[in-house]
């Protein structure tokens, strides 16, 4: 989860919606005085927390940009959800296999992104991981390891061969019964893109939208040249380990702290790696930059499942793309920060002594 700063420390165990009541107080707290202050309004939307700050001098334009934003993640939580039966996406699962099935333009949209980030990672990121997904309890159940026996069974399904989609026509085919998609990994920062333009069609310039560590960061907050972002630590010793400037573009952050299944002395995180049909492991914390949300959401899981050597790769090489990645340590955690960095990033003065940093 990503977060913006300052904020107040809180005990760990603080419900998220206190976390969420807290985190706009110390907003306020910090930007009293100046003319105008970022307002924020607390969301619970998609099933999780958001949180959007508008810098505006007009309260009531705010609000309405406020609820035109809110509307849009509805609509998108509407289609995409994965927990839902009602949802496009969940209507989708039902029928593919057995019809060719229209979808409706912004699915569309993004089953056309996903399918090409799935190419780009070279299957790292794999939205057909819905039964494993499933499987592990991550979705409709309790997250527990499954045995190979279901994992086998759930892993036949899995595979972006078995689906077919023209995004011409928006036509979508499933290859066999039993598969189906899951967008968790890219519908929030879908979400937060189409929040974005609901507010920039309100006339809003300078806002933040955070959507439980998906975010972003339009114009600059009144006081600052940049919005100031936490990156969480993942290990929740501080409320964030680090800060990163930001001024128009995303910023998405995917970690093992959120949903886990603890077992044997281990933990296994919620971001499967779709070749092996076992949770990723390698790396505790992942944030990717990107220009829009949808693109850092999908990089940030894919970087995730590709691991230390392969996520640094693969983020070198796309441009577009600026990555943060922790790789766990007996005594001491490795960052390692992308060289395009520099200047943006710095570590907070407590982290030191807990994260090694290496530029890449
Ligand atoms: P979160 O949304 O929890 O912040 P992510 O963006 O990394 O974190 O998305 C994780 C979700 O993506 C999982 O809960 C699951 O629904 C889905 N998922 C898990 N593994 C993969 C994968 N390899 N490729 C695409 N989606 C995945
Ligand atoms: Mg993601």
């Amino acid at each position: 989860m990503t977060a913006p700063v300052p904020r107040r420390p809180h005990p760990r165990r603080l419900a998220r919606r206190f976390l969420a009541a807290l985190l706009a107080a110390t907003v306020i707290a910090a930007c009293a005085g100046a003319a105008s202050r970022p307002l924020p309004y607390p969301l619970r939307v998609m099933g999780t927390y958001a949180n959007l700050q508008i810098v505006a001098a007009d309260t009531a334009a705010a609000g309405r940009a406020a609820r035109a934003a809110h509307r849009a993640l509805q609509r998108v939580d509407s289609l995409m959800s994965n927990w839902t039966t009602t949802s496009e996406v969940a209507r989708l699962n039902r029928v593919a296999a057995r019809e060719t099935a229209l979808v409706q333009p912004e699915v569309a949209d993004v089953l056309q992104a996903a399918l090409e980030v799935s190419g780009e990672s070279g299957g790292a990121f794999d939205i057909t991981v819905e039964p494993l997904v499933r499987a592990w309890g991550f979705i409709g159940g309790t997250p527990h390891v499954p045995d190979s026996a279901t994992v086998r069974r759930a892993f036949e399904n899995v595979g972006v061969r078995h689906v077919r989609f023209d995004p011409a026509t928006r036509r979508l085919h499933f290859a066999r019964e039993g598969v189906r998609v899951d967008l968790g990994g890219i519908a929030k920062g879908y979400g937060v893109d189409a929040a974005r333009r609901a507010l920039e069609a309100h006339g809003v310039r300078d806002a933040l939208i955070d959507l439980s560590g998906n975010m972003y960061a339009l114009g600059r907050p009144a006081d600052a040249r940049a919005w100031r972002i936490g990156i969480r630590d993942p290990r929740d010793r501080s409320p964030y380990f680090a800060r990163l400037e930001l001024s128009g573009g995303a910023i998405a952050t995917s970690g093992k702290y959120e949903q886990f299944v603890a077992a044997g002395g281990r933990t296994y995180g919620h971001i499967l790696d779709p070749r092996t049909g076992v949770p990723a492991e390698g790396l505790i914390s992942v944030t990717v930059l990107a220009p829009d949300a949808m693109t850092a959401d999908a990089w940030g899981t894919a970087l995730f499942v590709l691991g230390p050597e392969q996520a640094r790769r693969a983020a070198r090489a796309r441009p577009d793309l600026d990555a943060v990645l922790i790789a766990p340590g007996a005594r001491i955690d490795t960052v390692y920060v992308e060289r395009t960095l520099r200047g943006r990033f710095a570590l907070e003065a407590g982290a030191r002594a807990r994260f090694h940093v290496v530029w890449f």
